[in-house]
């Protein structure tokens, strides 16, 4: 396995890059003929490595932004250990031929569908859980048979060395390789005419992948961003909305893809949710969070400075903190922080916030809220805290979005039985489980003729009145 350091040259690196893709390309039938065993072989060595290496991941991650442990254990280490482990159970049932009905016009035959790998396939991921959204999409490309190449993200150095060293022990570089590097090394890596592109980052981002994919008419999946909202309606159980928004907010210190962006909450019941989320701000952090290793810090000045501009924005538009507020540039440290009477033409209100700063909207008719969101690119996550069927189904219907959870957000994430993945401007394509398996696969149909005869062959030129007759049945009745 090879890696590819951003000191190295241009030309240098586009070098490495196409002299390894080439080694994949020859190689790429091969590792297609895996058996699922095989495959389940490869998956189990990840996970043996994944634990083996657990205590020095969560040492990465607390250099990289001070993740706290138990966070990297829940976010990083279980979902690609549950993700290895259902993917292993699923996959022999995954790779069968899938049998489908025959249409009574082509009687005589019997049709499948074959789950071919697409071949040789790139992963680019994010900083914010580098381990998991590098290594989950790696358990679906190994899964459907493919040779791969990983980019992570240059923001998370300590995350990419320690998986650098488990690719570097487990697979060879014709198969899989880690490829580090910033954005110079991602645009070298898609020129590459790769079958297919699985990225995960910013939706502008995005935008510069699928056009690099549009040129070799690679597929792609994008998993991207935007904001989340949550609504909570007067019906809700507002100690259960309390606990798990301010976990769900704040875990990672916001910066989660399918974070609890903002929060719209009925006027009746605004102020109690605003007390109890607070006392639970306390409960969890204490009254210095910056005191306390629970809470981790911003990934690193840059973002600092965008989510504390957004904060600086809001506030000189008139913008109320009714928790929190407290910065600390050195440590790139913007603590739980509430804000309420943010206007709409903030950043605040527009952007994704992806950071601990959570708005809070007060509403007094459900269909305002409804007419609001939908008039907002469609969100990867949408969460309901309500205990009303009417309103649930009125949400639900009335709006789009990638996932949903109703009284709880995030955990829709770590069902591997559901799909994971945006729409349009928050993702295309869906990944976890059998749907990033079928996002590494192509879907090929196969059909075979067992009967002697087959009665479309008899619809062949010279069309007489016969043949006619026979297509004006085959129209009417089959
Ligand atoms: P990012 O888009 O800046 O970076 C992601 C990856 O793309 C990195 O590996 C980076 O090196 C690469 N990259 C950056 N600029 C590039 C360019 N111009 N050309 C080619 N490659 C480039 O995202 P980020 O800051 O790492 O993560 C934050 C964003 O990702 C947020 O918008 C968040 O919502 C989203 N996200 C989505 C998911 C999801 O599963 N849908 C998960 C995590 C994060």
């Amino acid at each position: 396995m090879t890696t590819v350091s951003t000191s190295t040259s241009l030309s240098a690196v586009r070098q490495e890059v196409e002299r390894i893709f080439k080694l994949q390309k020859a190689n790429q039938q091969k590792i297609a003929n895996t058996t699922a065993n095989d495959r389940r072989k490869k998956l189990d060595r990840l996970h043996k490595a994944v634990l083996k290496y657990r205590q020095e991941i969560k040492e990465a991650l607390y250099n990289d932004f001070r993740k706290h442990p138990a966070e990297v254990d829940l976010g990083d280490i279980y979902p690609v250990t549950s993700e290895i482990k259902h993917t292993r159970n699923y996959l022999s049932r995954w790779m069968r031929k899938k049998q489908v009905d025959t249409p009574m016009a082509q009687m005589g035959t019997s049709s499948y569908i074959h789950y071919e790998p697409k071949g040789v396939v790139l992963i680019i991921a994010p900083w914010n859980f580098p381990i998991n959204l590098t290594f989950g999409p790696l358990v679906s490309a190994i899964a459907a048979g493919n040779c791969i190449m990983v980019k992570p993200s240059e923001h998370t150095p300590h995350a990419s060395a320690v998986m650098k060293k488990i690719i570097n022990e487990l697979f060879d570089e014709s198969e899989i390789a880690l490829v580090e590097g910033g954005v110079e090394v991602s645009t070298e890596l898609l020129k590459l005419p790769f079958n297919h592109i699985f990225f995960t980052g910013a939706p502008e981002i995005g935008k510069i992948v699928m056009k690099a994919a549009a040129e070799n008419l690679a597929s792609v999946t994008l998993e991207l961003g935007g904001k989340s909202p949550t609504i909570i309606d007067k019906t809700a159980n507002l100690n259960d909305a309390a606990h798990r928004i301010a976990w769900g907010k704040w875990i990672n210190n916001g910066q989660v893809c399918i974070s609890p962006d903002h929060v719209f909450v009925h006027e009746e019941v605004a102020d109690k949710f605003l007390e109890k989320v607070k006392a639970k701000l306390k409960e969890f952090y204490g009254e210095d969070p910056s005191a306390t290793n629970s809470y981790n810090r911003i990934v690193n000045n840059k973002h600092f400075k965008r989510v504390e501009g957004y904060f600086e924005e809001a506030l000189s538009k008139g913008a109320n903190v009714e928790f929190g507020g407290k910065t600390d540039a050195s440590q790139d440290y913007i603590g739980p922080t509430i804000m309420t009477d943010v206007p709409e033409n903030s950043d605040l209100s527009e952007k994704e916030i992806f950071g601990p700063i959570l708005p809070v909207y007060k509403f007094k008719d459900l269909q305002e809220v409804i007419d609001r969101i939908n008039s907002n690119e469609k969100p990867l996550g949408l969460y309901i805290y309500s205990n009303s069927r009417k309103n649930i189904n009125q949400i639900i219907n009335n709006t789009r979005a990638g996932g949903t959870c109703i009284n709880h957000n995030l955990i829709h994430f770590l069902n591997h039985n559901l799909p994971f993945g945006g729409s349009n401007n928050s993702g295309i394509g869906k990944g976890n489980g059998f749907y990033g398996f079928e996002a590494f696969s192509n879907p090929r149909a196969v059909l075979k003729v067992w009967s002697p005869f087959f009665v479309l062959d008899l619809l062949t030129a010279p069309y007489t009145a016969f043949k006619q007759k026979l297509i004006d049945f085959t129209i009417k009745w089959l």
